[in-house]
């Protein structure tokens, strides 16, 4: 029988995200603070196959090598000039390009679980560089501890403040968006006016109050193009959440709760009410 490995692959969550500039390339400059949450994806990885295969129990996810794990296989046997191969099976509970950046969290996965196997050939930093080679969020899911990001998402910086590990209740309003068309229907102008008053919050940010620096550029376009975001969102508030928020550029959102009592019974309440909605409890993973 083959090594092999079992490993968790956690999703994110943008507890902020300000866009701050569109550059000439094309793409916009942000900053935002992530942290992982609890809801993961399990990879299952084996060593020393003949070939490099992925599959994955999601009708949405590729089984070539457009998969973000396969790719982040390449860039690591390339960097090391290696010509192993692994297997990846990917148990898929991530709700897929629902802004929880599930592709990108299997791919940093696969870098480190790689690396560890390999005895560390590659120190954290070039491993952060060959992720951001594979997509802007994948440096910091290598990183793994919540953070600043700024540049496209893809320059990390730790977040010193202490972040309580909050109970959250997510909502998957069954219907994926677009990042490219979100990005594409952003009035940048509009964002733009609002910027010096959410800095100034940002920086006097209280651990004892992470609800009140809530704030999401994406909000108000995603909100025009699926009404079900917000009122998604009015709901969390509704039931007790002390703030709520779409994370990155959605569908997701997520409230939090002061404790988890009050995030069980939101949850149930809004599983009785729709349905048709995906609903997850959750964590923030502070450490
Ligand atoms: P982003 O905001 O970067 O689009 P997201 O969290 O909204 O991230 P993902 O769940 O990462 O979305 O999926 C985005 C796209 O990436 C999907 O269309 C999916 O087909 C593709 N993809 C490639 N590899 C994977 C993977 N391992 N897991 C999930 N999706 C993947």
């Amino acid at each position: 029988m083959l090594p092999s490995r079992e490993i968790r692959s956690f999703a994110k969550i943008n507890l902020y995200l300000e866009i701050v500039g569109k550059r000439t390339d094309g793409y916009h400059d942000l900053i935002t603070l992530m942290c992982l949450i609890d809801l993961h994806d399990t990879l299952r990885i084996e060593f020393d196959t003949p070939a490099t295969q992925v599959a994955c129990n999601h009708p949405d996810v590729p089984e070539n090598e457009s998969n973000l794990a396969v790719k982040a296989a390449s860039k690591f046997f390339d960097a090391i000039n290696s010509r192993d191969h692994i297997s990846v099976f990917i148990d898929k509970k991530i709700p897929v390009g629902a802004g929880l950046g599930g592709g990108s969290s299997n791919a940093a996965a696969v870098l480190n679980a790689l690396n560890h196997w390999y005895r560390f050939p590659l120190p954290r930093n070039a491993l952060m560089d060959l992720g951001a080679q594979i997509g802007a969020d994948v440096p910091f899911f290598v990183y793994g501890h919540p953070a600043l990001a700024t540049g496209i998402g893809d320059r990390i910086a730790a977040y010193h403040h202490h972040l309580p590990a909050y109970p959250i209740v997510l909502i998957y309003p069954a219907k994926p968006l677009s990042t490219a068309e979100v990005y594409r229907k952003l009035n940048f102008g509009l964002t733009k006016s609002k910027k010096i008053n959410r800095k100034n919050t940002f920086r006097h940010i209280r651990e004892q109050d992470i609800t009140c620096i809530l704030y999401n550029d994406f909000e108000p376009t995603a909100f025009k193009i699926n009404p079900e975001i917000a009122d998604a969102k009015s709901l969390l508030l509704a039931l007790g959440a002390g703030g709520a928020l779409m994370s990155g550029s959605g569908s997701t959102v997520f409230g939090i709760y002061p404790d988890l009592k009050d995030a069980h019974n939101a949850f149930a309440n809004i599983k009785g009410r729709h349905p048709q909605w995906e609903v997850f409890i959750s964590r923030l993973r502070i450490g």
